[in-house]
Parts: structure tokens; sequence; C-alpha cells
């Protein structure tokens, strides 16, 4: 599928993996929008609409769960990704008490990712059909 106009919320407290991922997904055809604080996020969700986000879980400030859980309270129908760096998470769907749709696990390669943010981008689609 193309992934053009799909409208990406990228945050992410390392800012040289936040900048270069962003780069690479915007070459993919992402509409990408970066920010280093869960805070910031909060505030940006509020007045530009998100199809999907890809959230750091461990950042200074409110954390990624803590993030999602509030931006999804103004995007009820967006689907996200938390990067987590605990190796004993690993890849896949998130835990029952999470708001996130997926789970990746830091370091991530870009195909993954990639795989990653469609599914969540086809999930949201869904959502908003139902
Ligand atoms: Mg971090």
């Amino acid at each position: 599928m193309k992934e053009n106009n799909i409208n990406l919320l990228f945050v992410d407290d390392e800012e040289e993996f936040l900048n270069s991922m962003s780069r690479r997904l915007s070459k993919r055809g992402f509409n990408v929008i970066t920010v280093n604080r869960g805070e910031k996020a909060v505030t940006l969700a509020k007045s530009t609409p998100f199809d999907i986000a890809m959230i750091d879980m461990k950042m200074p400030g409110i954390g990624g769960e803590e993030t999602l859980k509030a931006i999804k309270e103004e995007n009820k129908y967006l689907e996200a990704v938390i990067l987590s760096g605990n190796r004993f998470v690993g890849d896949g769907f998130a835990p029952k008490d999470s708001a996130a749709f997926l789970y990746l696990q830091k370091p991530c390669e870009l195909d993954k990712i990639l795989e990653a943010l469609n599914k969540a981008y086809q999930k949201t689609l869904l959502n908003r059909k139902a």
C-alpha cells in the first residue's frame, strides 16, 4: 500500500534517532511531525489531527503510555506504536492495559517500523468505519 498522506506523530527524546528515522519515513511518503517530549505531543494533538502515532516509552516528563492516553482523548480513532527499550517486552501486540496497538522493541529496523505503522494505520481506518 502507499503510505502517502498518512499523518504520523513521532515522539522520542533521542533526537538523533527521531530526526534520522523521520527523514527516512518522510521519504516513504509519511507526513511526519516530530516532538521530543510527551507534553509537547499532547499539546500538538489538540490542534492537529493525526492518523497514527509512534511514541517512545521512556522519556523525561510524561512517558509514552501516559502521552498516548492523553492524545487518544482528543483523537479517539488514532492507533499507535510504542517503542520500548525493554528487551523483555519484545515485538507484537501491546499488553491489555496499554493504549497502544503494537509494541516494537528498540533498536528497530526501518522495515519493522514501516510494517507496524501500516498495521496501525489500517486499524485507524477500521476504527473510523466502525
Ligand atoms: Mg527514550
